[in-house]
């Protein structure tokens, strides 16, 4: 990555350990001499463990990083108690990717692709943003939100047809009766002060809100609108990963001429949500033949989630037992 200063790799701030206080959250804030809404994704040790975990090849992590910084500014726009997704598809070398977030802040990410075919894309890996079209192929990219207790999920569809992740969702704001909105993400890998090299994302949205119309003390709303995606736009994609820039710093160096007011954060963490009970639940519907198919070498069934890593295996013995309590109804016995 690099910006106009090409202080991408600094490090060394004598109160990083103080900064990184405001990692891994979702800032939401308001600019006050227009009422235009925001919201700041910062990530560092969240979106470097989720990636340094997987190990994809960078230009796969970097669209992850991205789509992870995405949907905490969507998941942070909604109100719900539950789960929201998002979710690319395309033919492309990336055939899937799912980021996750919960209502309180446990967010996973995976990517399904081949890798011999991102190989030959040859892509850089010191790219400033992923290249989506190139990475999915013709693709979409849908986003659900499950809400607890609630029959109907929540669903968008956006044409993956930009040549990066925030100028496809330009183009989907555009066409939808969606709030007008602006994007910017950004996901990279800075060299800290140990000479190790870390992941880090951002994001950052704006949002112009219908019913903060009324409110105005400005003449021109759609002047406003302008002014305030030129200003946030002046930001480099090194600004929004430093990790040596405080959120509040980033805002008002941005939007300190419209008044930034910021409200209660949002915090992240790296956290799957799978469990040995969860897989059992699986295994118990399947049949010989499938559970064949999971055994390795050691002839024990193995599954690993794929958004986590975690391998979880079980013998001949479990397997049995898990049947048996199958056949007793479904219902797991003490033993
Ligand atoms: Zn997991």
């Amino acid at each position: 990555m690099s910006d106009g200063n090409g202080s991408g790799s600094r490090h060394g701030h004598p109160d990083l350990a103080a900064v990184r206080g405001d990692d891994d959250v979702i800032q939401p804030f308001m600019l006050e001499r227009t009422g235009v809404r925001g919201r700041l994704v910062r990530s560092g040790p969240m979106v470097d463990a989720i990636l340094t975990r997987h190990a994809y090849p960078a230009p796969v992590a970097q669209l992850l990083g991205e789509a992870l910084a995405l949907a905490g500014l969507m998941s942070g726009m909604m109100k719900y108690d539950g789960m929201f997704t998002l979710q690319m598809v395309g033919d492309g070398p990336v055939k899937m990717l799912v980021a996750d977030f919960t209502s309180d802040g446990a967010v996973r990410g995976y990517a399904d692709f081949d890798a011999g075919r991102v190989a030959a894309l040859n892509l850089d890996d010191q790219a400033p943003n992923a290249e989506v079209v190139k990475l999915l192929g013709q693709g979409r990219l849908a986003y659900t939100v499950d809400h607890q207790g609630a029959r109907d999920r929540y669903q968008g569809i956006v044409e993956l047809n930009g040549a990066t992740l925030a100028e496809c969702m330009h183009h989907y704001f555009q066409q939808s009766e969606q709030v007008v909105s602006s994007i910017q993400l950004a996901c990279g890998r800075l060299t800290e002060g140990d000479g190790t090299e870390r992941w880090r994302a951002g994001g950052l949205m704006l949002q112009r809100l219908p019913e903060e119309a009324g409110e105005r003390t400005v003449e021109d709303p759609d002047e406003d609108w302008r002014r305030s995606v030129i200003l946030m736009s002046s930001v480099t994609q090194t600004e929004m990963v430093r990790p040596d820039i405080t959120a509040h710093e980033l805002l008002f160096r941005l939007f300190h001429e419209e008044g930034v007011r910021v409200f209660d954060t949002w915090p992240l963490k790296d956290q799957c949500r799978c469990s040995r009970e969860r897989v059992e639940t699986v295994l118990m519907q399947m049949d010989q033949d499938e559970l064949q198919d999971l055994k390795t070498d050691r002839g024990l069934v193995e599954v690993t989630c794929q958004y986590c890593s975690t391998v979880y295996e079980f013998d001949d013995a479990q397997i049995e037992a898990l049947h048996a309590s199958a056949r007793r109804g479904g219902q797991r016995g003490s033993g």
